[in-house]
């Protein structure tokens, strides 16, 4: 008998990456010789990148069958994500090459509703919200809502998320928010997650004006306001002074957020201030963040930053009694107080620009009423599986 393959017949073997784990090793293990590992995975890196390999993802290694009872390794091919498949196999000339499979993500919008009694964040995962699609509706409502007190039993949210699902019904990346309503103590708020006729992208409420309002006063989550802006008694040095910012307590690590979109203009140790950055805005306004623990990634002078990007972490450095963001806001260089000093008011959309907006809100108000509620949903499918 020749030793030639026999046609379609096929080994395959599915390994499962284990911590500590390369592909080279899971190869050589699986009986694979190291030039041909080292080959099919060289051709692979065409349409993946090797070092993406994470524990628990699945490699399938394929083997064609020769008369002689031999092997001969044929390819492999894993699933970098639901959306998509990388296989790298062996052609008519003996070389690998590399072929990329994109799955057909189909699209899913859901409305999700309900009351709220302690928190926005309980009420919507307990509707099935995801935490990240939470983020960005806590991050564009936090302009006008202080999600500490303004919160009352008998409050109510509306969401709406568009998001892609693979044919195996995977959920694919992350959701994007279309639109959310908070109704607090009677009052309703609305966000719409609209795209300009220029491409650019954001959050307008009801009127069309950005919720993004020139610069956060509080650029720091859950914190407790420790000192306000003024004349005091300074904790180390005792004698009384002015404190030219406010003060805010939160445990060491807490994320600091950029207040608003700017250049950073200093990152670095400053002194009493310790590890800090200056923020620069615009040509009136600067913000800037001492005491940190540390910085945030890149975060160096030069870089620009959007608002709510974390630019650092509570801390403790410099001079400081305990962890706490001392934050400051310059109007044209000076110090001001920044729970007390006027904005001007985020982007306004006007003329044909506002007319095309509210055509798009229409329409997303339309499709939000023509939804049934998700949880409903999911139960109405989990009631006919059973049936
Ligand atoms: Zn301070």
């Amino acid at each position: 008998m020749g030793s030639g393959p026999i046609p379609g017949a096929n080994r395959r073997e599915v390994l499962t990456v284990s911590r500590g784990d390369t592909l080279m090793k899971m190869l050589v293990n699986a009986g694979v010789e190291r030039g041909e590992a080292h080959a099919s995975i060289e051709s692979l890196r065409d349409v993946w990148d090797p070092r993406s390999l994470r524990p628990g993802d699945q490699i399938s290694v394929t083997f064609t069958l020769d008369h002689d009872d031999g092997e001969v390794f044929h390819g492999l091919s894993l699933e970098p994500d639901p959306a998509r498949r990388v296989l790298a196999s062996r052609d008519d000339t003996g070389e690998f090459s590399a072929t990329e499979v994109k799955a057909k993500l189909s699209d899913q919008t859901l409305r999700f509703e309900g009351p709220i009694d302690s928190s926005l964040y309980m009420a919507a995962t307990a509707e099935g919200v995801s935490p990240t699609a939470l983020a960005t509706i806590i991050k564009a409502f936090s302009y006008d809502v202080d999600f500490q007190r303004d919160i009352h039993p008998g409050d109510h949210f509306a969401i709406m998320l568009d998001r892609k699902v693979a044919p195996n019904g995977q959920r694919v990346g992350e959701p994007v928010v279309t639109y959310a309503s908070l109704t607090l103590s009677g009052k309703k708020l609305a966000i719409f997650r609209y795209e300009d006729s220029a491409g650019d992208i954001d959050y307008y409420d009801q009127e069309g004006h950005s919720v993004r309002k020139a610069l956060l006063r509080t650029p720091v989550n859950g914190a407790r306001l420790s000192s306000g802006f003024g004349k005091r008694k300074h904790p180390i040095l005792g004698y009384s002074k002015m404190h030219r910012g406010v003060d805010f307590a939160a445990p060491t690590g807490t994320p600091i957020f950029a207040a608003g979109d700017g250049v950073i203009e200093k990152a670095g140790v400053n002194g009493g201030y310790g590890n800090y950055v200056l923020l620069r805005h615009n040509t009136s306004f600067h913000t800037a963040y001492a005491h940190m623990s540390r910085f945030g990634k890149d975060m160096k002078a030069g870089k620009r930053v959007r608002q709510g990007d974390v630019i650092g972490y509570i801390g403790s450095t410099g001079r400081s009694t305990g962890p706490h963001l001392h934050y400051e806001i310059l109007k044209k260089g000076a110090q001001v107080n920044p729970l007390a000093v006027k904005f001007p008011s985020g982007r306004e959309l006007d003329g044909k620009e506002l007319k095309r907006f509210a055509a798009a809100r229409q329409e997303t108000e339309r499709l939000y009423a023509s939804l049934p509620k998700a949880s409903t949903m999911a139960q109405a499918e989990t009631t006919k599986a059973k049936n």
